[in-house]
């Protein structure tokens, strides 16, 4: 297996960080996961814009443009021929003697490789998950995509020990997102989601769900929900770029939809592949 570091394509065993690299000692940098389909990337572009968001939003630069990193996964896939895979792109702030200042006049470290997917997702996406209910206790800048994931971390463990496979986290009663996905819910036909604010990430697929309900007359808000209502729901989801859209069925024992996916849910399901089928197949 291979990996772009730097703009160099090595062996992935031969790829060396130095320990004051500040994505290493801080967390300090910024990441994507692309999914690749039929040897595709989707939604690369949206992905990109997201990555060069996330790097505007903690003064950073990085090091290509946006044509340089497109050029650089293309040629990842073409030496390490996938058919599904995902792109994990991540750009730290560079090399420099431990300091908390952001250092002027460095360059950032830019890594690039292939990761397999989640084994579990064909069963996760069909029968669907169960989830538990934790506190939000992550920072207030949840719309960066940054690599200080401690949070995210420690409230998937809390998941992970109740048996659950997804963490549905709340501020103060009001839920925001998933440890790493977007959470919806549907009632009396509605689809609820939180906003596109400081609290969540802006998910790619859930800009895409939103495009197809929009598209398919299919009425949606987004507006925050509380746990008595995600617990009341018809219906609850989860999308993310390795989960695509999978049914919650169990919340913290509570049986939504007789622990069965939910109509809505698996007719958005079909509908993000036919989209998938459509960007990385014909
Ligand atoms: N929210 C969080 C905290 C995430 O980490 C992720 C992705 O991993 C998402 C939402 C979903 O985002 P996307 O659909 O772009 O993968």
């Amino acid at each position: 297996a291979y990996m772009f570091l730097n703009g160099k394509l090595i062996e992935r065993t031969k790829g060396k960080i130095d320990v004051e690299d500040r994505g290493f000692q801080f967390g300090d940098g910024i990441y994507e996961v692309i999914a690749v389909y039929g040897g595709r990337p989707f939604a690369l572009s949206d992905h990109l814009d997201r990555l060069f968001e996330s790097a505007k939003k903690i003064y950073m630069e990085i090091p290509y443009s946006k044509k340089e990193l497109e050029d650089g996964i293309h040629r990842l896939l073409h030496v390490d021929k996938r058919e599904h895979c995902y792109i994990y792109i991540q750009v730290s702030r560079g090399i420099s003697p431990r300091n908390h200042i952001i250092p002027q006049r460095i360059s950032g470290t830019v890594i690039i490789y292939l990761l397999d997917p989640i084994r579990e997702k064909e069963n996760w996406k069909r029968r669907g998950i169960k989830a538990a209910i934790t506190e939000d206790i992550r920072w207030l800048r949840c719309d960066i995509k940054t690599t200080s994931l401690l949070g995210n971390v420690l409230v998937k463990q809390k998941a992970v020990e109740k048996q659950a496979s997804e963490a549905i986290l709340h501020r103060e009663q009001r839920v925001t997102e998933g440890s790493s996905s977007n959470v919806w819910i549907v009632k009396d036909g509605l689809l609820r989601t939180h906003p596109a604010d400081q609290f969540i990430l802006n998910g790619i697929t859930r800009k895409q769900i939103l495009a197809i309900s929009k598209q398919q007359r299919i009425p949606y808000v987004e507006q925050s929900f509380t746990v008595d209502e995600l617990l009341g729901a018809d219906e609850v989801f989860i999308t993310s770029t390795t989960m695509e859209v999978t049914p919650v069925v169990e919340v913290d024992e509570v049986k939504i939809n007789e622990g069965k996916p939910g109509l809505l849910t698996k007719k958005l399901q079909w509908l993000l592949e036919r989209e998938i089928q459509s960007q990385c197949f014909d």
